[in-house]
């Protein structure tokens, strides 16, 4: 028995969180939830944004299965998001980016995954308003987080027999910035001569992506790209309802979708759950359920390629309910 935290999150968070539970429960897979809130719905009951109870049952239990959580415009709120992953060092945001066959989309048999800095970039939340007229942003990059964020690139890389690692960066501009962060992935990856460097500058990045997504496997960048490069490598792939991603430090990791809460949809039953589902695939892969997480990942694929029990942003018309009910199905019989 596992114990686990589950953090729904709002929007549609409550909805695709649950289904990914349901799921797991019906693989056999024994979980003890220990289930604890953040976000907006939470603030307007308790006038918090993160309780105690949140950072006390992740530092007990050290994985977590997470919604996506609002953080509201404006001055006083920082993101969650951006604060938990701060907090407990979560250098390594891990987005898989693959094809499901017999989807139709632009493009065939994309297969890479992006490995995103997570702890610091333009991400530090470090703003200031030198005058009435004029705002400026921090970008902060070190030598420590650059290094260990390209390790981790490179060592998945080895561990998944892959030829090539793309840096992505603005190091032409941004000399002292991304200028240290390509030196750190320069560095690193000297110790690996088998893997071919592939340096791209971001906006050049963008265009090959969409022109040509084959002739990446691995991606390494700073926060804020890696942001902005995983919605669009989503839209390759059939949008931000089927995109995994983790949150991974040295102690802790929570696993969750790269999309956000999707007010337009949400409390609709309309949400996508697959991108939720294959989270909880990466986390049961973390926890070494190596079977069980390809029994989920072949039963949501089942679903999509079928295409009778899909949602609306696959061109469907099922609710979230029905696709999560047709991969339990699957999962019962494959
Ligand atoms: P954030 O800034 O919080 O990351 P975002 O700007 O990426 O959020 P989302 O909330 O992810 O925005 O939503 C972007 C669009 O994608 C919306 O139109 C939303 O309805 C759609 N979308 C996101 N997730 C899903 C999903 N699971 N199923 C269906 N549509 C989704």
């Amino acid at each position: 028995m596992y114990k686990i935290t589950l953090i729904p999150g709002d929007g549609i968070g409550p909805e695709v969180t649950n289904a990914a539970r349901k799921v797991i429960e019906a693989t056999g897979i024994k979980i003890d939830w220990d289930i604890v809130n953040a976000g907006l719905d939470v603030y307007k009951e308790k006038g918090v944004l993160v309780p105690d109870e949140v950072y006390e049952s992740l530092e007990k239990n050290k994985i977590a299965l997470k919604g996506p959580i609002t953080t509201p415009i404006g001055k006083g709120f920082r993101s969650i998001n951006v604060s938990l992953r701060k907090k407990y060092n979560l250098f390594s945001n891990v987005r898989p980016i693959k094809s499901i066959p017999g989807t139709s989309n632009p493009f065939k048999n994309v297969d890479l995954v992006i490995f995103r800095e997570n702890t610091e970039g333009l991400y530090s939340g470090i703003e200031n308003k030198p005058s009435e007229d004029s705002s400026e942003a921090i970008k902060i990059i070190t030598k420590v987080a650059s290094l260990r964020i390209a390790k981790a690139a490179f060592k998945y890389a080895v561990k998944k027999n892959k030829k090539r690692i793309a840096v992505v960066h603005k190091a032409n501009i941004l000399k002292l910035t991304d200028g240290l962060f390509l030196d750190c992935v320069r560095e690193v990856a000297k110790d690996y001569p088998n893997i071919i460097l592939q340096e791209v500058i971001v906006d050049n990045m963008c265009m090959q992506l969409v022109m040509n997504p084959h002739q990446f496997e691995v991606i390494v960048t700073t926060n804020l790209y890696g942001d902005i490069l995983s919605d669009l490598c989503a839209g390759l792939v059939g949008g931000l309802g089927l995109v995994p991603g983790a949150n991974i430090g040295d102690d802790l990791a929570i696993f969750e979708a790269v999309h956000g809460s999707a007010p337009d949809i949400a409390g609709k039953n309309m949400a996508n759950p697959t991108a939720i589902i294959l989270s909880a695939a990466m986390m049961l892969n973390h926890l070494g359920e190596t079977q069980t997480a390809d029994l989920i990942i072949q039963a949501a694929i089942k679903t999509i390629q079928e295409g009778k029990f899909i949602t609306r942003d696959l061109g469907g018309l099922s609710s979230t309910d029905e696709m999560t009910e047709s991969i339990i199905e699957n999962i019962k019989n494959l």
